[in-house]
């Protein structure tokens, strides 16, 4: 026993002292969009491993629940909802019942079913829908005809032509997976983010997590920053995906109402405990306006958000007013 434990300690002073360091990675193309893992691992080859397998979760994820892959299990329920119920994973049933939760939350401006008429818009391509078309389509768009039946899984469209897209949910959904991921693996200090998706857990350095909220139009400037310490963080722009015609801008995100793009707000920066949840929140303003967003927001009362309006004002919760703010 003695010489066990003797040689334990020889094994233990040999090896060489395990050293506890930061580890990241981007990595771009999944989800549409950049993905970053930084994390403070106790070994290097414990922190790789950690962000392999996050990326391998977001990686699953867009395989089943991006519409640009027609074998998606989203694709496929597209295909089909309309005519039949069709019965899909309980991980795609829960996401789906948890975009109606936002949808009710935000009074309609959240609708996956905006897809029945976004998806004839092409930002890359600068092509939008005419009148005539979106005006076909538009009966589509609404929620309430999204039939869930949780007994049997399934999911019918009671409209034709009615399309699901999640790209308003699936990354925050999949930021917090990754979150989950590293949490089980013991890891305490880390940010993931998928484009405009992001949440942290811990600090860095000691310090909070700065996350700073750019110029919608210049950007290379902040318009403000935010120490951040175990939160979720989701900003939607209308910078990201968009082009410019006859002095109107086209961008990615849909006023359920309309079917044009939603141009009540600027940017909308949105933070909570989960990325699902901010990123379910984080379109509102850009359909309702400043105002009334943050009267929902302030109603959820654990919400806060920055909001910039098109004069370039800069709302925000009470919560994170700062104390020069009118
Ligand atoms: P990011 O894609 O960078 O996370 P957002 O969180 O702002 O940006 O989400 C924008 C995406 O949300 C759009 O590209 C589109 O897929 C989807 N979307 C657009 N309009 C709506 C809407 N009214 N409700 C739900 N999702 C929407
Ligand atoms: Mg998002």
């Amino acid at each position: 026993m003695r010489n066990a434990l003797s040689l334990c300690a020889a094994l233990l002073l040999a090896a060489p002292a395990a050293r506890a360091e930061w580890v990241s990675r981007t990595v771009d193309g999944i989800m549409g969009t950049r993905i970053a893992v930084e994390l403070w691992s106790d070994e290097r080859a414990a922190g790789e491993a950690a962000i392999d397998a996050v990326m391998a979760e977001m990686q699953r994820i867009d395989t089943n629940m991006s519409t640009y892959k027609p074998d998606s299990e989203l694709s496929r329920l597209n295909a089909r909802a309309a005519r039949a119920p069709v019965q899909v994973s309980a991980e795609l049933f829960d996401l789906l019942a948890t975009s109606m939760e936002y949808s009710r939350i935000t009074h309609g401006a959240f609708d996956v079913t905006y897809a029945s008429v976004g998806f004839m818009y092409d930002f890359r391509a600068h092509h939008h829908p005419t009148e005539a078309q979106i005006r076909q389509a538009l009966p589509a768009v609404n929620y309430r005809h999204v039939q869930l039946d949780r007994a049997h899984h399934t999911v019918r469209y009671q409209r034709p032509g009615m399309r699901i897209d999640l790209g308003g949910i699936a990354k925050g959904y999949a930021v917090d997976r990754g979150i989950a991921i590293l949490q089980a693996r013991g890891i305490r200090h880390a940010l993931v983010s998928a484009g405009g998706d992001s949440r942290v857990i811990g600090d860095r350095f000691g310090k909070p997590w700065i996350i700073g909220i750019r110029h919608p139009d210049r950007k290379d400037e902040i318009v403000t920053r935010l120490p951040l310490v175990d939160t979720a963080i989701s900003t939607s722009g209308d910078y990201e995906r968009y082009f410019d015609e006859n002095g109107e801008r086209y961008h990615h995100i849909i006023d359920p109402r309309t079917g044009q793009s939603a141009r009540a707000v600027r940017s909308a920066t949105v933070l909570a405990d989960t990325a699902l949840r901010t990123d379910g929140l984080s379109k509102t303003a850009f359909v309702l306006g400043a105002e009334q967003a943050i009267r929902i927001y302030e109603a959820l009362g654990d919400v806060d958000a920055v909001i910039v309006s098109p004069d370039g004002k800069v709302h925000y919760t009470s919560g994170l007013k700062p104390a020069d703010a009118p």
